[in-house]
């Protein structure tokens, strides 16, 4: 066993964290405070080889792992979630080209992607079917040789500026299953019937676009089907299990940035004519802190690993997405909490942080799925 990072992961680290020194730090506070994101950065972030690099070279990528892609997310979160999340999910649901498209399909997505020339998202949640993911009604009903889809996906990741988009359709609502009754279709997003309204007001990583999403009688050929029919909801589960892991990434890095900031803060902050520092309850709440980010980074990594040397499982990246959640969560709250007054106006970072972190207990299954998936897997049949 060995837990140092090989030489080319170290660099790729450094560089993302250059980069993500260089082109967030100025930008950050407003691009969270508009709601936006330059389109520069995206287009950059592909030319140095910062986006999708678990894509195959064959198909445009670096062809490196999971666990590479984790530490670029780490270190883009460590700096600005917001931004750090909109290059992330400049390739959400590529996974699903990667393990079920047909050539054609890889080989006509994957490589703009990989070179920050597109964007795509992937749209599962509707207004009814959240954590229930199974109970999706939006329809794709086959007729000649298309599909045509009707319905509406809600809080979708690039909704209003993604190329493209998977959907997860109901195409078989008469299976007796409910698990067999979804397929996963790829929709370009100007064909006629695609409608997108981009949502304000999130609570954090504001600069990443989420919309609603609407399509009316909107018809793909039936080669836009990805993988098998019926078999959606199986598709969905395992990219859950390769998604979640770099999730647990950015929980890693939010943890690691408040982190950062709060040992910034005390190191300098004084009061009682001492350094905050310098108190035995800052030095304990900092080492729980470290702990933390320290076994978050752990089981995330080694979720990634897993997953890079095919042996990736449901639990241990149900685990790591729930326990860097609750770190990023804890974490900042404490890192709020050392900036006393001064952390809770929006001219500090970790003002930003606390607001971004909640939402990683809650996209990517919230923690009580993976709280179900982790108690199936630990408990067996009984
Ligand atoms: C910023 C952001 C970006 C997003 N991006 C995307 C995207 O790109 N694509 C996409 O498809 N979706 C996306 N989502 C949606 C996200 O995946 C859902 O919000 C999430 O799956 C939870 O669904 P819900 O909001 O409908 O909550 P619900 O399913 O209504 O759940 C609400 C709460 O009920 C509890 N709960 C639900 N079921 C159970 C259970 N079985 N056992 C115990 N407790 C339970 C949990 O506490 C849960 O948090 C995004 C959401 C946000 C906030």
């Amino acid at each position: 066993m060995d837990f140092e990072l090989s030489k080319e992961q170290q660099d790729i680290s450094k560089a993302a964290k250059e980069f993500a020194e260089g082109e967030f730090r100025d930008i950050a506070r407003d691009c969270d405070l508009n709601e936006e994101y330059p389109e520069s950065l995206i287009k950059k972030g592909g030319e140095l080889g910062f986006i999708g690099v678990f894509i195959d070279e064959a198909y445009g990528g670096a062809g490196l792992g999971f666990l590479e892609h984790a530490l670029i997310m780490e270190e883009f979160w460590k700096v600005d979630p917001g931004l750090g999340q909109q290059l992330c999910s400049v390739t959400f649901g590529s996974e699903v080209f990667l393990l079920f498209g047909s050539e054609n399909q890889k080989k006509k997505y994957l490589p703009p992607l990989a070179r920050g020339k597109a964007i795509m998202g992937f749209a599962i949640t509707e207004p009814d079917a959240g954590s229930d993911t199974a109970s999706a009604s939006t329809s794709a009903v086959e007729k000649g040789g298309e599909y045509v889809i009707n319905g509406n996906k809600v809080m979708i990741g690039n909704g209003s500026v993604s190329d493209f988009m998977l959907v997860f359709c109901l195409t078989d609502p008469e299976e007796k299953s409910r698990s067999d009754r979804h397929s996963i279709l790829v929709v370009e997003t100007d064909r006629p019937g695609y409608d997108a309204d981009k949502m304000h007001g999130k609570m954090g990583i504001r600069a990443s676009d989420t919309a609603n999403i609407f399509f009316t009688d909107l018809k793909v050929p039936k080669e836009n089907l990805v993988g098998e029919r019926r078999k959606g909801f199986y598709q969905l589960m395992q990219f859950f299990d390769r998604s979640r892991a770099y999730v647990a990434a950015h929980g890693v890095g939010l943890a690691q940035g408040a982190l950062d900031l709060a040992i910034q803060h005390v190191r300098t902050r004084e009061q009682f004519g001492q350094k905050i520092a310098s108190f035995q309850a800052t030095q304990f709440k900092i080492a729980e802190m470290a702990t933390k980010v320290e076994l978050a980074r752990t089981l995330t990594h080694k979720a990634c690993s897993l997953l890079d040397h095919g042996r990736g499982n449901s639990n241990t990246t149900a685990m790591a997405k729930l326990f860097s959640g609750r770190t990023a969560v804890e974490v900042v709250d404490e890192a709020l909490q050392l900036h006393g007054g001064y952390g809770y106006f929006n001219d500090q970072d970790v003002e930003r942080f606390y607001r971004a972190a909640k939402v990683l207990e809650i996209y990517e299954g919230a923690k009580e799925i993976e709280k179900m998936i982790i108690g199936r897997n630990v408990l067996g049949r009984f």
